[in-house]
C-alpha cells in the first residue's frame, strides 16, 4: 500500500526526520487559508497523488502570495495528473499540500528498499538528488552509494557517517544526516515498509538537513499489525478493481487483457495466465480465490471479474484439494444466476468431487463451456473471445 507525501512526512517526522512546515487542503480556498496560517512569504503547493514526477507534470508550484496559491490549486484540483509513474490515465488530485518553501543549497537522493539478494534492507543514496533513481542509475551510476543493514544490530552510526562522507556532506551536518538515516530505517522496519524514498533530501542554505519529498510503501500482508497505517489508505488513488477486491478479501491484480480468470491458488493462477498467453490470449486479471472457496466467494469473484468492462470471456480453473469441485460448481451456477454475466464462461474442474461438480454444471441448464484440461480451457477461452464460439454460447444477462 502506498501513502501520500504529506502522510509519509508526518510518519517520518515521528521518527526524528526533519520536514518543512506544511498543511493539507481539500479546496483552493482552504489552501490559501492554510498558507496564511503557516506564515512566511513563499510556499509550495503540491498535488497529493500516489506517484512521483509531479514537479515536471505541473503538480508542484512555488507561490509568493495567497492569491497565487489559490490559482495554482484551482488548476490542480480535479485534474488528472499524468506523470511518468501514473500511466496514461493519470491520477485524480483531491488534496493539495501547502508547504513552506525551503531555500535549497543541495539536493540528495535517498532510498530504503528491500534487497532480496542479500535479504536485507538496502540504503541507496546519490549526490545527484532531484533526478529519479532510474535516470541516476542510467546516467550517473558511479554516483550511487549502497549499504546493506545487518538486521541483528540495525543501522549503526558509523555506517550512516560513511554514507554521509561518500555523499560529500559537510562534517558539521553529519549528525543531522545520521539522525535522518536512522529515523528512516526505524520507520521502515518498525512499520513493515517495503520502500522509503526521500527525493530530494536537501541541505538548506541555513544548514539544515530536510526531507523535501517523501514516499512510503507498506507490506499489505503486515498492515493488520499497523492499524494507524491502514487508516492512511486512499482508495481514490488505487485501481478501483483492486480496492474492491481488497474489500472483499480477494487476491486480485488487474491487467490489460480480456480473458477474466477465477482460480484457486496463486501458483495455479500464474500458470493459468501463462497458458492463456500460450493460447494466444491476454489475461484480464490475476485472481486467487483461495483454498476453501464457498459458493458466495465464487459469486463475489464473478462480480469482481465482470466489473472489468474489457472482459470478453471468463475462465474458471479449479484444482480442488482443500476445496471441493461440487462447492465450486454450485458457486459458479449461483453466480451465473445472480450476476450479469454476458460473456462465455469456460470451466475446468479437477480434484476432489470432480464428477459431482461436472454434474451440477451439466444439470444447471446454463451455457457453461466445460473443459477437461487447462490447455483446452485456455484454447476455448481464447477461441470464445475471438468469436469462434461466441455465437451459439453467448450468455445473456440472467437475473
Ligand atoms: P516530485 O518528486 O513528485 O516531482 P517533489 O516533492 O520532489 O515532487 O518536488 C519537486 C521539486 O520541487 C523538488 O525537487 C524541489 O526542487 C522542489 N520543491 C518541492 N518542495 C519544495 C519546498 N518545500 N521548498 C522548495 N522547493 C521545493
Ligand atoms: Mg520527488
Amino acid at each position: 500500500m502506498d501513502i501520500h507525501e504529506y502522510q509519509a512526512k508526518e510518519v517520518l517526522s515521528g521518527f526524528g526526520v526533519t520536514v518543512p512546515d506544511g498543511a493539507l487542503a481539500y479546496s483552493p480556498e482552504q489552501a490559501a487559508y492554510r498558507a496564511r496560517e503557516l506564515g512566511g512569504d513563499k510556499w509550495v503547493v503540491k498535488a497529493q497523488v500516489h506517484a512521483g514526477g509531479r514537479g515536471k507534470a505541473g503538480g508542484v508550484k512555488v507561490c509568493a502570495s495567497d492569491t497565487e496559491i489559490q490559482e495554482a490549486s484551482e488548476k490542480m484540483f480535479g485534474m488528472k495528473l499524468v506523470t511518468h509513474q501514473t500511466g496514461p490515465e493519470g491520477k485524480g488530485v483531491y488534496r493539495v499540500y501547502v508547504e513552506a518553501a525551503v531555500p535549497i543549497a543541495r539536493e540528495i537522493y535517498l532510498g530504503f528498499v528491500l534487497d532480496r539478494t542479500s535479504q536485507r534492507v538496502m540504503i541507496v543514496a546519490s549526490a545527484e538528488g532531484g533526478m529519479e533513481i532510474e535516470d541516476i542509475s542510467a546516467e550517473k551510476p558511479d554516483s550511487i552509494v549502497r549499504a546493506t543493514v545487518e538486521p541483528a544490530v540495525g543501522l549503526r552510526e558509523f555506517q550512516c557517517r560513511q554514507i554521509a562522507f561518500k555523499l560529500g556532506i559537510d562534517a558539521s551536518l553529519v549528525q543531522q544526516t545520521v539522525r535522518t538515516l536512522q529515523g528512516c530505517y526505524r520507520a521502515f522496519t518498525e512499520l513493515d515498509a517495503t520502500m522509503v524514498e526521500i527525493n530530494p533530501l536537501v541541505i538548506t542554505e541555513d544548514s539544515r538537513v530536510v526531507a523535501l519529498d517523501a514516499k512510503m510503501t507498506f507490506d499489505d500482508n503486515a498492515l493488520f499489525r499497523h492499524p494507524q497505517i491502514s487508516e492512511l489508505r486512499d482508495k481514490s488513488q488505487e485501481d478501483p478493481r483492486e480496492s474492491r477486491a481488497a474489500d472483499r478479501g480477494l487476491n486480485y491484480v488487474g491487467l490489460d487483457g480480456n480473458i477474466g480468470c477465477i482460480v484457486n491458488g496463486a501458483g495455479l493462477a500464474m500458470a493459468t495466465m501463462d497458458t492463456i498467453k500460450l493460447a494466444g490470449g491476454e489475461p484480464a486479471n490475476f485472481l486467487d480465490i483461495g483454498g476453501g472457496a464457498t459458493p458466495e466467494r465464487v459469486a463475489k469473484a464473478f462480480r469482481l471479474v465482470m466489473s472489468d468492462k474489457n472482459v470478453q470471456a471468463v475462465l474458471v480453473n479449479i484444482f480442488a484439494g482443500i476445496n471441493r469441485c461440487d462447492w465450486v460448481a454450485e458457486g459458479v451456477v449461483q453466480a451465473l444466476r445472480e450476476v450479469d454475466v454476458d460473456v462465455p464462461v469456460i470451466v475446468r474442474l479437477a480434484g476432489t468431487n470432480v464428477e459431482a461438480g461436472q454434474k451440477i454444471l451439466a444439470q444447471s441448464g446454463l451455457p457453461i463451456i466445460r473443459a477437461a484440461t487447462l490447455s483446452e480451457a485456455a484454447e476455448r477461452a481464447v477461441g470464445a473471445w475471438k468469436n469462434d464460439l461466441s455465437q451459439g454460447v453467448k450468455l445473456r444477462a440472467i437475473s
